[in-house]
């Protein structure tokens, strides 16, 4: 089985805050069964431009520092094998390409493989949930996504608002994915997707991994069976073979009972069998159907 994560944000704790033990580890990772883990470059609070960039450097020196630890770097999902870790690059928030579309192309050959177009506050191309749900993408977002689009590199609308979220499905040709987001009829959150977004999301050929921040899945106790119900509400929205994991992990202050870090993986395959799903809505969502997404693009 190959199990694939779409987003941690390991790299930004390992440069902000050296020395502090992080949720990923090698040994985790591997006791998790993980064949792809893909590491964000989060934009961070915000901070000019230069501040950013330096941001950027300093975490792609970190990755290169795992690397020469053994880290293997993906450039593609389908590279994922079943028995081996490897890690594959996102952005979080894409401050970094307001220099201009050349520098999407700059980070693509470094393996950046998915881009957020925002994070939590606005930038020159588009405008977060938390700001207002209406504001299209900018001028400068949609040549940004149309580049990304040709550069392959999938766009994600986590952390986006819904205007943007639907100039990115109306006015361009590539699905989008949402990297780690959860349902929003089963916690009234704006930073989870309406069913009205995710049925659109899907029937376009999108992908939605699933956040596993409790805040984001429930107003109550979190467990595995909470992860259920939103992974059971994603499928009644057309999600088969379109969904999987987005766990934030080291971007996540508090976790699902019983789902700490990667090692606890094999627990939520278990869990997903148990739940009568089929060996092939187990495997998609365990990391198929992000691969398969990537075959979209
Ligand atoms: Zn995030």
């Amino acid at each position: 089985m190959r199990i694939c994560d779409a987003h941690a944000d390991t790299l930004y704790n390992l440069v902000t805050a050296p020395g502090r033990p992080t949720d990923l580890t090698m040994d985790r990772l591997q006791k998790g069964g993980v064949s792809l883990q893909t590491l964000a470059m989060y934009v961070g609070p915000k901070a000019p431009l230069e501040e950013v960039e330096q941001l950027f450097s300093r975490m792609l020196e970190a990755f290169e520092g795992l690397k020469r630890q053994g880290w293997v770097q993906a450039f593609d999902p389908s590279e994922a094998v079943s028995g081996e870790v490897r890690f594959m690059l996102s952005i979080e928030g894409c401050e970094v390409f307001e220099r201009g579309l050349e520098t999407i192309g700059r980070y693509r050959e470094l393996g950046v493989r998915m881009a957020a177009v925002t994070w939590n506050h606005e930038n020159a191309l588009g405008t977060p949930h938390c700001v207002n749900a209406t504001d299209g993408l900018k001028p400068f977002g949609l040549e940004a996504v149309r580049e990304m689009q040709r550069q392959k590199i999938a766009v994600d609308v986590s952390h986006l608002n819904e205007g943007g979220f639907y100039d990115i499905l109306n006015k361009t040709p590539v699905p989008p994915l949402a990297s780690h987001s959860c349902c929003r009829a089963l916690r009234d959150h704006s930073r989870n997707l309406s069913d009205h977004q995710l049925r659109d999301l899907f029937s376009a050929g999108g992908f939605v991994g699933l956040n596993f921040y409790p805040a984001f899945l429930t107003d109550g106790r979190c467990t595995a069976d909470t992860l259920l119900r939103h992974f059971d509400h994603l499928l009644e929205m057309g999600g088969e073979g379109k969904i999987g994991f987005g766990s934030d992990f080291d971007g996540i202050e508090r976790k699902p009972e019983g789902l700490e870090h990667p090692g606890d993986y094999p627990a939520l395959i278990e869990a997903l069998r148990g739940h009568g799903y089929d060996e092939k809505t187990v495997s998609d969502i365990a990391g198929e159907a992000l691969i398969s997404y990537f075959g979209r693009l």
